[in-house]
């Protein structure tokens, strides 16, 4: 952007909502996963030229209508909890901070409804409900900073509420989003899911219109069990009974969480979970629970409810052993998480890692592997971070999905989404012709698979040719390249 089209920007928002500082700039040119100075060369990476906080809907449009006019990349960002690099500015341009936009704008009990700005936190929403007798139907356990746009732009499909409520994107009555040319549009419950996991891609999510439901009475269950095996076999019964939380937390994730305090059982697997309903309805239930988990020991009510109250803590709190945390997500049905958990142990034999599921819907799992990292030893760094395409492999190979797509995985869309992605491409041409919002995601792939491949393979084992990835790969004719790719270790196979 030029000098001048920065100040033409800050007549449109005011001056004090916006800022070129290089140290503002940089802290949004990243999201939650460390990324490897080396990695950002060879994407090219940009850091914005401008971040812009709109406070209103109306402030929305016009810095969209401003950088459609001028063709200035934009991407939108909540608190970039997402570890894919979705709401990295990869092109430049414009950042846009939603956080002003977080006002809980209408709370109807009666028709049982509630409208929040889109950069409003998951927490505050919880809390305000729950002081008032009443529940979301889904929400990411990152509430605390994840925002509603945030998680409705990364799909929302798995969280708390998810398993009894399904997928969030069925909780959403209405939304408020604004095209890439500046026009104001308000969806209906049907066109909502056209931006529902668009990342960003498609236009700004501003306001949205949630169902909410009376807080019934409350039952907590933990259970763990002496082998993955009967763990697996209780949750694929307990989804089935649409809990309105269920999670489950392998022994090397325990054995982390236990190291910063916690008091996880050891044994191979435990599930956490909690039913909801009227008293009758929760006897019933709660049988059910018995009979789906009656392989496992029962570990009592009180340190369920107080793994629930903990239930946003989980996520990150170990992080500090690594220093660095490395986050790979990707969603399976029930049934193979434990080939998919067999098959980890044997891949990270010499790493420190642990897993957590959290439930999704239809009957799958997001599994969240976390691996520890140190960004400082940087050659060991990289050889972790080429984990991400390993993980990829896993979820095809698992009858799965990625969990989001962002940049590190914009080159598996065709494989993800076959026939389909030929559509994906024509939406977003109608929609963002000038292809200004978050681009280098989704539909356009940057990086050729084999290049990421090659990049990432040759972490693994030579990390200090990770910089020349990118020239060696137009030097090489492709089958040569991929003759090389099956020889680069695991993370490119
Ligand atoms: C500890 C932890 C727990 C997590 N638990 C869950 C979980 O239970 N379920 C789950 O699904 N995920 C989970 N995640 C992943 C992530 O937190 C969620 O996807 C989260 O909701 C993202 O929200 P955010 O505000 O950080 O979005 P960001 O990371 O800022 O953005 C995500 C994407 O949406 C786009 N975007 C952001 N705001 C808007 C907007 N207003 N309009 C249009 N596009 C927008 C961005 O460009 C980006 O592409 C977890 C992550 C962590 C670290």
């Amino acid at each position: 952007m030029t000098h001048q089209e920065v100040l033409e920007l800050s007549q449109i928002v005011g001056e004090e909502r916006i800022t070129s500082d290089e140290i503002d700039l940089l802290l949004h040119s990243g999201d939650l996963a460390p990324l490897p100075e080396s990695l950002r060369n060879i994407y090219g990476i940009k850091l914005p030229d401008t971040l812009v906080f709109p406070q209103d809907v109306e402030q929305v449009s016009a810095v969209l209508k401003f950088a459609n006019q001028k063709d200035i990349p934009v991407t939108p960002r909540g608190a970039a909890t997402t570890a894919t690099g979705a709401a990295i500015p990869v092109e430049g341009g414009i950042a846009m901070d939603l956080f002003r936009l977080n006002e809980i704008v209408e709370f109807n009990p009666q028709d049982e409804y509630i409208t929040v700005g889109a950069g409003c936190p998951w927490k505050r929403i919880i809390d305000f409900l729950e002081n008032r007798g009443f529940q979301l139907g889904g929400y990411p356990s990152s509430a605390p900073s994840a925002t509603v746009g945030g998680w409705f732009g990364a799909g929302a499909s798995a969280g708390v509420g998810v398993p009894q409520y399904g997928p969030a994107g069925e909780q959403v009555i209405s939304m408020e989003v604004v095209l890439p040319d500046g026009k104001i549009y308000n969806t209906g419950p049907r066109e909502s899911w056209l931006f529902i996991g668009s990342e960003g891609t498609l236009g700004v999510i501003c306001e949205v219109t949630l169902k909410i439901y009376p807080k019934p009475e409350r039952k907590f269950f933990m259970y763990d069990f002496d082998s993955i095996d009967a763990g697996v076999k209780a949750l694929d019964g307990l989804w089935r009974l649409k809990p309105y939380f269920l999670t489950t937390i392998n022994s090397g994730l325990a054995s982390m969480l236990n190291e910063v305090g916690m008091h996880m059982s050891s044994k191979p697997l435990i599930i956490v979970g909690m039913v909801g309903g009227d008293e009758e309805s929760l006897k019933t239930r709660w049988r059910s629970v018995e009979k789906a988990c009656m392989e496992g020991s029962f570990l009592g009510e009180k340190p369920a409810e107080e793994e629930w109250e903990n239930r946003f803590k989980v996520g990150l709190s170990f992080k500090t052993l690594g220093p660095s945390l490395m986050a790979l997500e990707i969603r399976i049905p029930v049934p193979e998480l434990l080939p998919l958990l067999n098959e980890l142990e044997d891949i990270l034999r010499n790493e420190r890692w642990g897993v957590e599921t959290l439930q999704g819907d239809h009957g799958t799992v997001c599994a969240v592997i976390y691996m520890l990292a140190d960004e400082r030893e940087k050659v060991a760094f990289l050889n972790k971070f080429s984990y991400i395409i390993t993980a990829a492999r896993l979820a095809f190979k698992h009858k799965g999905f990625l969990f989001g797509v962002g940049l590190h995985n914009t080159s598996h869309m065709n494989a993800l989404h076959g026939e389909a992605f030929h559509f994906m491409r024509l939406i977003k041409n109608k929609i963002d012709p000038r292809e200004i919002m978050n681009p280098s995601k989704t539909v356009q792939v940057r990086m050729p698979f084999f290049m990421l491949a090659m990049s990432m393979g040759m972490m693994r084992g030579v990390p200090g040719l990770v910089l020349f990835g990118m020239e060696l790969a137009s030097y090489l004719p492709l089958g040569l390249l991929r003759f090389g790719l099956g020889l680069m270790g695991e993370g490119i196979k």
